[in-house]
């Protein structure tokens, strides 16, 4: 005789929009993989048996958009986004080398991608690098871990040209794009999501953030938001995501005096303050700039003299947020639909990870409370679809055989209350189980994250290519 499963979550409400699945169930888990969903499955026939009376229980979140890096998000990132409730996520920048020091450092059990960023002066020469030298970017890149590019347009604009090559060098080689709109030619709102519109041409490619570029720099903020889901309804081929929270983040990197992020630039403009460092720290100091601050081992938004000083001590090269997102594109953006009723945006994410502004959960639940989405949507923006985005067949829903990945949440508290990954527990009630990451990588990757003391998960974009939905 022995155990026939290894866990199974007893009276839960299962929401799994892939099998349309939606109403009280028990869940098995056997070796990592999901056993068994119905009615009734005994308490006895497995080794741990947890009772979620009142809780919902839905594929583990995908965050497609976050921050674990030295240079943006820092080391605490992996537990900021374990209490948040994710399981698998995105880190939208990189560099990788850091990303995966990171995550072998200070993994808490989570899956782990990343994108490498295509940065002037940094990780290529100027504005407008050649095809070869992004050729050669791309194979250090895909060799190092990372599954594609991120162009950063907005904050470290490239020529629209060698953006557009950039976009076509990852493609040519089923590497993931992602794009954060704006080029020298334009900036990071909606002149920028126009362009980059028109750049992208009708190729599958992650647009970065669809609201940020809705904060009502060009016009009224609300027609911005039309104008942008207008354009993703023509534009079926791009894949998008969202996030909820008022705040944005952006590098507080001064060199020369100025700051180095047109995003941080354009953040000081929207409050009249002077386009410098020394309007950056009054701004910290005034309270509009937010220092993203490491404190009792998570990251929290400080200002005023302190916020200056911490920001001094790290030569000014961290994190800054401000509040530029206005709530009604925020909200309108994550609930519109297309005709077939598929959503326009289609993954809300949180752009956190160690920004502290992870709060798909609480902010996406709030919504299914006011009735503007249903669980099972939920479900869909916050799992499925990042997961087939990022290639991960058997990630975002519950058929048999599945990653046993679950996020269980609690609808009236709008918190996470427990996560497992492959059948492990991450996080349960505030407390942290998992441990180490699992590298999400393609092919060419595989040997550096092993080496590096990780574990690989190799998708091949041959066989599920990235970025496609429709
Ligand atoms: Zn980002």
């Amino acid at each position: 005789m022995s155990y026939i499963y290894d866990l199974v979550l007893q009276n839960g409400t299962v929401n799994d929009p892939a099998n349309n699945l939606s109403g009280r169930y028990d869940l098995a888990v056997k070796d990592g993989k999901i056993a068994e969903i119905a009615p009734s499955i005994s308490a006895g026939a497995a080794k741990d048996a947890v009772d979620v009376t009142g809780l919902n229980i839905i594929p583990g979140l995908v965050d497609l958009h976050m921050h674990a890096s030295a240079w943006l998000g820092g080391r605490f990132a992996h537990k900021m986004m374990a209490l948040a409730g994710v399981t698998t996520a995105l880190d939208m920048s990189g560099p990788i080398n850091s990303v995966l020091e990171i995550a072998k450092d200070y993994g808490c059990g989570l899956n782990i991608a990343c994108i490498n960023y295509v940065r002037p002066g940094d990780t290529v020469k100027d504005t407008n690098p050649s095809r070869a030298e992004l050729e050669n970017l791309l194979t250090d890149n895909l060799k190092a871990g990372a599954i594609g590019f991120k162009i950063l347009g907005g904050h470290y604009p490239l020529t629209p040209e060698a953006t557009a090559t950039a976009i076509d060098v990852a493609l040519e080689r089923g590497a993931y794009l992602a794009f954060h709109a704006g080029s020298l030619a334009t900036r990071s709102d909606i002149g920028g999501f126009q362009e980059a519109i028109k750049i992208t041409a009708n190729r599958n490619i992650h647009m970065a953030h669809i609201n940020s570029y809705c904060r009502g720099r060009v016009i009224d903020c609300h027609a911005e938001a039309e104008i942008a889901l207008s354009l993703l309804k023509e534009n079926p081929n791009i894949v998008s995501e969202s996030y909820l929270s008022p705040v944005n983040g952006t590098s507080g990197e001064c060199k020369n005096g100025v700051p180095l992020s047109q995003v941080t630039v354009m953040c000081l403009e929207a409050r009249n303050y002077e386009t410098t460092e020394a309007g950056l720290e009054k701004a910290i100091y005034e309270g509009w700039a937010q220092v993203n601050q490491e404190l009792g081992g998570v990251v929290i938004l400080t200002t005023g003299q302190k916020a200056v000083d911490y920001w001094r001590s790290k030569n000014t090269d961290i994190t800054i947020s401000f509040a530029v997102n206005p709530e009604i594109p925020r909200l309108r953006i994550a609930t519109a639909r297309r005709d077939d009723s598929s959503y326009v945006v289609d993954c809300i994410s949180t752009d956190g990870g160690g920004i502290p502004r992870n709060v798909t959960v609480e902010k996406g639940l709030a919504l299914v409370r006011l009735e503007a989405m249903s669980m099972n949507d939920f479900a869909r923006k916050a799992s499925y679809n990042p997961a087939r985005i990022l290639g991960l067949v058997d990630k975002g829903h519950f058929s048999i055989g599945a990653d046993a990945d679950i996020t269980v949440v609690d609808t009236n508290r709008l918190k996470p209350v427990m996560t497992f990954n492959q059948g492990q527990a991450v996080m349960h009630r505030g407390r942290i189980f998992g441990t180490g990451s699992t590298i999400i990588t393609t092919p060419a990757g595989k040997e550096t994250v092993t080496a590096r003391g990780l574990t690989p998960l190799v998708v091949d974009s041959k066989e599920t290519p990235f970025c496609t939905l429709r």
